[in-house]
């Protein structure tokens, strides 16, 4: 079984964002609520840049900036990011490597609008995009006015579905853009924006952010790798 338990990653398209505080307190949130604040360690890279991200002719070098990932996925005619490019940036940077940082999730904020090319997605813009296993790339572009409790939702959302939920094979989902829940839960499907993320915000409030079922999908990635090791 692929490794589940490693360490989260946070990178950040902006030097300063006054958001930063939502982002870290919705990892925390979904890492306590699965029970593996412990196992898992977060670093937050932010606007990272190594000391060599330019070259002598100024221009970035590749994987050595954040701003080397999301000029890589710019797309210069619709002045927007592909989230997919830079999901798949992310899932194949050396860094992973044993040798280097190793296996573990990213989680990059960027201010740049996002889109993606994936069939029956809207085809003009999204909020963020996630890939199982590897990591979520999350714009704040289109959050609207209150950005710190809706960034919070998002980061929630994005980073469970990074985690799997709400897993595929139950019965009570909503399978528009991959699998969202029907519950009260930040896990349904927000179709508007920002109006639908300020609803599931509300709800966040209200009764916390996860239903039953997701909340056991949640605990359930991470325990199976404890039953699959324990079985070895
Ligand atoms: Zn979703
Ligand atoms: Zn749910």
């Amino acid at each position: 079984m692929e490794k589940r338990v490693k360490p989260i990653n946070l990178l950040d398209s902006a030097i300063l964002r006054p958001e930063r505080l939502a982002v870290i307190d919705a990892v925390k949130e979904v890492m306590t609520l699965a029970h593996v604040s412990k196992a898992i360690t977060l670093h937050d890279y932010g606007c990272w840049r190594h000391q060599q991200w330019r070259n002598e002719e100024n221009a970035l070098v590749p994987f050595l900036s954040v701003d080397w990932y999301v000029a890589n996925a710019w797309d210069q005619s619709r002045m927007q990011v592909n989230g997919e490019i830079l999901l798949t940036l992310l899932e194949e940077e050396p860094w992973r490597r044993p040798e280097l940082l190793g296996e573990h999730y990213d989680i990059l904020i960027l201010d740049e609008d996002l889109y993606t090319t994936q069939p029956d997605w809207p085809d003009d813009f999204i909020v963020a995009i996630a890939r199982a296993d590897v990591g979520t790339a999350i714009s704040t572009h289109r959050l609207g006015t209150h950005p710190f409790t809706i960034l919070k939702t998002v980061v929630m959302h994005q980073l469970a579905h990074v985690f799997g939920v709400p897993q595929h094979d139950r019965n009570d989902l909503d399978h528009r853009w991959g699998a969202h829940c029907t519950h009260d839960c930040v896990m349904r499907y927000p179709e508007k924006t920002p109006e639908d993320w300020e609803a599931l915000t509300m709800d966040r409030f209200r009764q916390g952010p996860f239903c039953e079922g997701c909340l056991r999908d949640l605990r359930q990635f991470f325990a199976a790798e404890k039953d699959s090791t324990a079985a070895e």
